[in-house]
């Protein structure tokens, strides 16, 4: 067993854990998704649709946002959904599909795993693996993951606490695999006009405590499309290292989430905005180099 060298406070006066610590390493980590650098001076811009449905969707969608200011591509292939009748994703078809669009344009692919029996069918797959919020506790997954040989992207569970989001962390750390990407999107509070509480404060305060790259997913967080600018803004004045937010073709169609989501040009009116604020904090938006399509 390994002592625990951090005894930086988390309010309640408990350490966190020792390989996620800014104690344990003072330089912030860099992630890397296949030449996309994360915890850099550039913000990183995740976008894509919630689930990939078809072809023509995530073409559509991809081919928009990769010019316009999107660096990675999103789409679930297995859907965590509230209900088993609802729509679950196409699930190895759609990884193709992420994976053919990847050959068409140069971007990088992230995609959720649920499940420890698919860890290798999405890894052979996907560019980065996403844990998402409902998994954030799944501890088997959590030590798949720090083996699986790519980046991984672990969403706040939506009771978690900081504390408890970075021992999730410490799990995938502790596998030998520190390329680890946190996501603020989203806790579960009294307040019922938004879906989620977008909790902003975590950014600073994970940046504190940890050298591991923090996002911002504005589109769980709030659950109303006309709110994500405002919050993807404020996400970026508060110093996240990225954004993930989602986009369709055509969000009043989409099987999933499409309240939430932003048209291709709600998208790119965002991304012109977000450069400025970017620049008020000594930042820029990273620009994607390889956009064939
Ligand atoms: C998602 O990003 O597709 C998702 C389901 O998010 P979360 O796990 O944060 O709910
Ligand atoms: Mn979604």
């Amino acid at each position: 067993m390994e002592t625990n060298p951090c005894n930086t406070a988390v309010k309640s006066g408990s350490s966190i854990p020792s390989k996620t610590s800014r104690k344990a390493k003072a330089e912030d980590t860099i992630v890397d998704v296949n030449g996309v650098k994360f915890g850099d001076t550039e913000i990183v811009v995740i976008a894509g649709p919630c689930a990939v449905e078809s072809r023509e969707q995530l073409f559509e969608t991809a081919r928009s946002v990769s010019k316009n200011g999107a660096s990675i591509l999103r789409g679930g292939a297995f859907k965590p959904r509230s209900s088993p009748y609802d729509f679950q994703g196409l699930g190895e078809e759609g990884l193709m599909l992420l994976s053919s669009i990847r050959s068409e344009t140069g971007l990088p692919v992230v995609t959720e795993v649920m499940d420890t029996r698919q860890m290798e069918l999405v890894a052979s797959y996907a560019d980065m693996i996403q844990i998402g919020s409902r998994n954030m506790q799944n501890f088997p997954l959590l030590k798949e993951a720090g083996i699986c040989g790519k980046p991984v992207l672990l969403k706040r569970g939506m009771m978690a606490t900081l504390k408890e989001f970075l021992n999730a962390a410490e799990y995938i750390l502790a596998q030998g695999n520190n390329q680890v990407v946190l996501c603020e999107r989203g806790i579960r509070t009294f307040e019922t006009s938004t879906r989620n509480t977008l909790d902003l404060s975590a950014v600073p305060m994970l940046k504190s405590l940890t050298h591991l790259p923090v996002i911002v997913d504005p589109s769980h967080g709030t659950g109303v499309r006309w709110m994500v600018p405002a919050m993807a803004k404020a996400a970026v004045a508060v110093g996240a290292d990225g954004l993930i937010m989602e986009v369709h073709y055509q969000p009043e169609n989409a099987l999933c989430d499409g309240y939430q989501s932003l048209s291709l040009d709600e998208f790119s009116g965002l991304v012109t905005d977000l450069k400025k604020i970017a620049v008020a904090v000594d930042r820029e938006i990273l620009i994607p180099k390889t956009v064939t399509a």
